[in-house]
């Protein structure tokens, strides 16, 4: 097997010339560069308005990479230049993720805190309406089972909607919606969303291999999560709800930042320590300016599959206190219930395969919450000012 070394990469990317001139590595343009069995990761750092137009810089930096003997994917993102406006005070890069090492989670993706909180310019997805990311202060908390529900529940109010699986760490939508096989290329560029109960889906878990060291993952994601956006044939869609990993680290603040993001909704569990879990993934999107639209409290009854009894195991309307108290849209409850696991695990969401019952009803009250918040930001950003007489 012919092994791949950064030296190589570098003395390619060196080919290829930067944006008004010079080339991208003499510029100090390229970010520190991951290589993985025959796979490469790394960002190239351009000026935030002139991300669009540098897509061929990309595409040249790619190209080079995959000629060399042994690569066999490369990724490779346009990342924004850091930019301190008059007022913005450059802050120091915060604590590496726990799951990578400090010079890995620099790779691809760019120093969230000293980056702009929200690059002007951030460029939407071509067809797209909004990007609505499902978040989760911690994993199992349902977070994907909510997500892929809460798109069948949007799709069922007429819009058209995708799904993202962005969850490098367990990608589960693939599983949850039935999925198997490859996308296919189309235009020998873009992959083909697959489809499934009227939504279209992709999912990063058929990209990286199940064997992908987890140190690898959380860079890889950040620079396959443009690509994954802007590369894939979405075609015309309302929506696309985004499987976020769970946690707040560097990972998912790059993330959150790099994608245009219209809002995120928090998945919470009654427990208080997921609690406190949900209150860091609030800091982490007002940390990006990314707005909250609200949290969705799952596994909170449990109704007997027997007698149709409701009870409240985990102590229940914790998220709805919270909420409260923290001035962000509280969206609902979904009950504890062994229909949804069972209907998740067998492929057949629940809002899908049963959406005459009381748990489809749970997700579509979310569902409408949600979009009814989403209708309400727009409106009034487009709100003209008011003059108010008295
Ligand atoms: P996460 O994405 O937060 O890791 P998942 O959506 O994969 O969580 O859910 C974790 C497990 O919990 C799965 O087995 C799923 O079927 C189950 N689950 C999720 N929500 C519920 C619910 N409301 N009732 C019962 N089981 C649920």
């Amino acid at each position: 097997m012919v092994t791949v070394d950064k030296a190589k990469v570098l003395e390619r990317l060196a080919a290829v010339p930067g944006p008004d001139g010079g080339d991208i590595v003499s510029l100090g343009l390229v970010s520190d560069v991951f290589i993985a069995d025959g796979r490469v990761a790394f960002s190239i750092t351009v000026p935030e308005t002139r991300a669009r137009e540098l897509e061929p810089l990309r595409r040249a930096a790619e190209a080079a990479v995959l000629a060399i003997p042994g690569v066999e994917r490369a990724m490779v993102a346009l990342t924004a230049e850091r930019h301190h406006g008059p007022g913005r005070v450059a802050r120091p890069r915060p604590p590496a993720a726990p799951l990578a090492s400090a010079e890995s989670a620099a790779a691809a993706a760019p120093s969230p805190a000293a980056a702009p909180a929200r690059p002007a310019a951030q460029q939407g997805v071509p067809g797209v309406g909004l990007l609505i990311a499902v978040a989760s202060g911690k994993g199992g908390v349902g977070k994907s089972t909510t997500a892929v529900n809460l798109a069948l529940a949007l799709k069922e109010r007429g819009l058209k909607v995708g799904v993202l699986d962005a969850d490098v760490y367990g990608p589960s939508v693939p599983r949850l919606l039935g999925l198997t096989g490859r996308p296919q290329t189309v235009d020998g560029r873009r992959l083909m969303p697959l489809e499934a109960y009227g939504l279209k889906a992709m999912s990063i878990g058929l990209l990286i291999e199940e064997d992908t060291p987890m140190i690898w993952r959380g860079p890889m994601v950040v620079s396959a999560l443009r690509q994954m956006l802007m590369d894939v044939a979405w075609g015309e869609l309302d929506v696309i709800v985004i499987d976020m990993p769970p946690g707040t680290g560097d990972v998912q603040l790059s993330l959150a930042q790099q994608a245009p993001l219209a809002g995120a909704v928090i998945v919470s569990t009654p427990q208080d320590l997921a609690l406190l879990d949900a209150r860091k993934g609030l800091a982490m999107f007002r940390k990006v300016e990314v707005p909250v639209l609200g949290i969705v409290e799952n596994m909170s009854t449990f109704i007997c599959p027997h007698c149709g009894e409701a009870s409240h195991i985990f102590g229940h309307g914790g998220a709805r206190h919270e909420a409260e108290r923290l001035g962000v849209p509280f969206l609902g409850e979904i009950p504890l219930a062994m229909t949804i696991r069972e209907t998740s695990d067998a492929g057949a969401p629940v809002m899908a395969s049963a959406p005459d019952g009381p748990h489809a009803a749970a997700y579509r009250a979310v569902a409408g919450a949600l979009w009814q918040e989403v209708q309400a930001r727009r409106n009034s950003h487009r709100r003209p000012p008011q003059i108010v007489i008295e």
